[in-house]
């Protein structure tokens, strides 16, 4: 019996009433694009009043929200046949703007992983793009539509479950050039993830030393002698008041980008 949830999903289950009963063929499945930038956004569309649900939706950071068993048949090709036959997974991004936005490394992980899980409990039979048993889709490959705007990364992600279900060395797929690019690939974006996190907690560091600093020179104008009465005194303590506001705004800008970070590299 097929596993029904992904295992590493977060179960996020959409209304019970959109699907339409079993899908009768395990044909294969779509990467779709949310067209936004955040998951809630992409979640108010399935719980909204319109018609569209499709099984999971994997966020920026790589978690996959997972909203209805893998056995449902999900509208989300607007092309009834092949709605009944594919597994629909929405992908975040490709905003108004910047449809054609690529897969984040995150992404790409989760999205090969899911892929391969997909295919290990046979929900879809096989990894071909092309000819008779094709059952890796674009939308735009079943509809009239620009989704996904090419931003599913078919090939890199395929070789990327075809390495992870070979045997290890000395297997083919091991020893393809290719698999192990986009391996290698993957692995680079990751340390280049982890260098910016370094770098952006050491300046997060400076700059919060340098905020401790001007506060405590705040404290020392505000207790001199002179006092804020004396012009002087007043301007400078005016400046590194404003000085220490923008440091903190600096570092809260940084620690944001640092959680974004870190967040895109789990
Ligand atoms: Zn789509």
């Amino acid at each position: 019996m097929k596993a029904l949830w992904y295992p590493g999903a977060i179960r996020d289950p959409g209304p019970a009433h959109k699907p339409d009963g079993d899908r009768p063929y395990d044909h294969g499945l779509i990467f779709h694009s949310t067209v936004g930038t955040s998951y809630s956004g992409a979640r108010n569309v399935l719980m909204g009043s319109g018609v569209t649900n499709w099984h999971g939706t994997i966020d920026y950071n790589g978690d996959f929200y997972q909203h209805y068993p893998m056995n449902l048949h999900c509208d989300h090709s607007g092309n009834h046949p092949m709605n009944d036959r594919l597994v629909g997974i929405e992908v975040v991004g490709g905003p108004v703007g910047h449809v054609s936005e690529p897969w984040r490394p995150a992404q790409v992980a989760r999205g090969a992983h899911v892929l391969g899980w997909l295919l290990d409990e046979g929900w879809i039979p096989n990894l071909a793009r092309t000819g008779d048993r094709k059952s890796c889709y674009r939308h735009r490959e079943v509809s009239s539509t620009a989704c996904d705007s090419f931003r599913c990364p078919w090939n890199p992600i395929i070789r990327i479950v075809k390495a992870r279900t070979a045997p290890p060395v000395e297997d083919e797929d091991m020893a393809d050039p290719q698999a192990r690019a986009a391996i290698e690939l993957l692995i680079e974006s990751a340390h280049l993830q982890q260098s910016e996190i370094d770098m952006l907690k050491g300046q997060s560091k400076f700059l919060q030393a340098v905020a401790t600093n001007h506060q405590e020179r705040i404290l020392v104008l505000e207790k001199s002698p002179a006092g804020p009465v004396d012009p002087q005194f007043a301007q400078d303590l005016d400046a590194v008041t404003k000085a220490t506001e923008q440091l903190e705004k600096d570092v809260a800008v940084i620690e944001d980008k640092l959680e974004d970070a870190a967040a895109a590299l789990v």
